[in-house]
């Protein structure tokens, strides 16, 4: 930098070399200095937009790579720290709103965070959604869920009107490391920062990134891997099984039928509850291949009840609302039941209430269309999902299936206070019968007994049967002539 004899400061490159006489000595220096202020403002400009993002002039994702590895390398600040702020949900504004209002929002989102950085928090922009602090030379974790807790106010009195929420995620990055994959640690700040993260949710809430997680993340990555492998397997295998749980008609003790739960078991894994790997397998979509899979089997099941004589028995198949929504459901699985000369008064069809909650008029159609075929259409978990009055007047479904959590407040001291009559004589009026899920104690057996249930389900009848079991199940059944012993108290 020079300063001209009017007093204006220029950027200058000055070139020089030495004027040298005969005897190689130098004599003279000779140069120019050039003016290159202009190829210096392109040059700072270009910089600037290498390392900010256009829209929030904060810094941008190659920036914080960059100063990462340096930190990192020179092993320089004491603790270093990443928070990452997802708000993916801004999507649904986008969607609502248009593209100009959510940009704005996020400008706005920008300019507020700004105001909590200080020399030892920079603010980042990586991607659309997303922004980062990075933290170095801070105390403790607690001063990281101080921090977190801090931006979680200022986000939700930002967000009081759009309603939205997202999530924090936190990781620190270990010291003493030398070499560090930077594209690692931001995949996990985006999966600790997505794991809270809810479509419908209005709150903020914080993640860290640590070991457990870590082995969450490897375990659902492995279920995923497993899943997609039987889905690409056109044999059927048997990693993916199914179990039969008997429910029973309580006015005539016999059995009605089966509800076929699904059960996930690799070497690797041992076996996975349904409870993990089906929520799994929506996110992913997977339950698409792998709920015909399940069709497949139960429908098998049916025709080996047909050849021991069992034509009366019905197969209940717990179907998630990604499948029922799939335009070809219905015509695929009435192919799929005339191939197998299946009879569809045998077919049963789970479906829980919470599905409700997003496209009734749609599922109540198809399941309008389901029963029209004969077929027997249960509502899952009655009672914890969806449950407007006015609505259920107009649900379409044949049964009921009083959720375990209604069973289970029959153990309570105050009987009085249990609601669950209450739900059996609704569902009467409405014309559905009642299933309850879950029944493990006589007291609760009576109880249903008395107060009109029609079928139950649970432990105290039976665990869910391997195929071979759940015939023996029948056969004894029918010797104890339609009179279970419990039944007779
Ligand atoms: P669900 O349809 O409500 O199934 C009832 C669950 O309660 C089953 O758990 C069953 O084993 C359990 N259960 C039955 N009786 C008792 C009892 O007396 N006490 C206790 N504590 N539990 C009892 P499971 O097999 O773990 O299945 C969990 C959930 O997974 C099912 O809930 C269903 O929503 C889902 N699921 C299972 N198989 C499939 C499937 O093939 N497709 C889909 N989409 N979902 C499935
Ligand atoms: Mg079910
Ligand atoms: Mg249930």
């Amino acid at each position: 930098m020079s300063i001209t004899a009017t007093g204006e400061k220029k950027w200058v490159l000055e070139m020089g070399q030495g004027v040298y006489n005969d005897d190689g000595e130098v004599e003279a220096l000779e140069g120019i200095v050039l003016d290159i202020s202009d190829r210096k403002a392109i040059e700072d400009t270009l910089k600037y937009n290498n390392e900010h993002d256009r829209w929030t002039g904060l810094y941008n994702r190659d920036y914080l790579v960059s100063l990462l590895e340096k930190d990192i390398k020179l092993k320089k600040r004491s603790k270093k720290a990443l928070i990452g702020i997802n708000l993916s949900t801004v999507q649904l504004l986008t969607v609502n709103y248009g593209f100009q209002y959510s940009q704005n929002l996020i400008k706005k989102v920008a300019d507020t965070l700004s105001q909590h950085c200080t020399d030892n928090r920079l603010l980042f922009r990586p991607r659309e959604h997303r922004f980062i602090f990075y933290l170095f030379d801070y105390k403790d974790k607690n001063e990281l869920i101080d921090f977190s807790n801090s931006l979680i106010k200022t986000l939700g009195s930002l967000f009081i009107t759009e309603r939205i929420g997202g999530g924090i995620g936190i990781l620190e990055i270990e010291q003493n490391q030398n070499e560090v994959d930077i594209d690692l640690l931001l995949r996990r700040l985006l999966i600790a920062s997505e794991r809270y993260v809810s479509l419908f949710g209005k709150d903020f809430k914080i993640c860290f990134y640590d070991k457990e997680l870590e082995a969450l993340v490897n375990r659902e990555r492995d279920i995923v891997e497993a899943l997609n492998v039987i889905a690409a397997n056109d044999h059927i295998t048997d990693d993916l099984f199914l179990q039969y749980q008997p429910i029973v008609n309580l006015k005539t003790g016999s059995v009605f039928g089966f509800e076929a739960l699904a059960r996930l078991r690799t070497e690797k894994l041992g076996l996975v509850p349904p409870l993990e790997f089906i929520p799994i397998a929506e996110k992913t979509k997977l339950i698409l291949p792998l709920g015909e899979k399940v069709i497949v089997k139960a429908l098998r099941f049916l025709n080996k009840l047909k050849e021991h004589g069992y034509d009366e028995i019905k197969i209940s198949i717990n179907i998630s609302i990604t499948q029922l929504l799939k335009p070809d459901f219905i015509s695929k699985l009435f192919e799929l039941m005339s191939e197998m000369q299946i009879n569809p008064k045998n077919v049963g069809l789970e479906i829980t209430e919470t599905v409700f909650a997003t496209d009734y008029d749609n599922i109540n159609n198809v399941i309008e269309k389901l029963r029209e075929a004969g077929l027997y259409i249960a509502i899952d978990d009655f009672g914890t999902g969806y449950s407007s009055l006015s609505r259920e007047t107009g649900l379409k479904a044949d049964c009921m299936k009083i959720d375990k959590y209604f069973i289970d407040m029959l153990l309570s001291a105050n009987l009085n206070k249990a609601i669950t009559s209450d739900i059996i004589s609704m569902a009467h009026k409405l014309g559905h019968s009642t299933i309850a899920e879950g029944v493990e104690h006589d007291i609760q057996l009576q109880y249903l007994k008395e107060y009109g249930c029609d079928k139950i389900q649970g432990y105290l009848i039976s665990r869910p049967l391997d195929e071979e079991d759940a015939i023996v199940f029948l056969k004894k059944h029918d010797i104890q002539g339609e009179q279970l012993s419990i039944m007779s108290s």
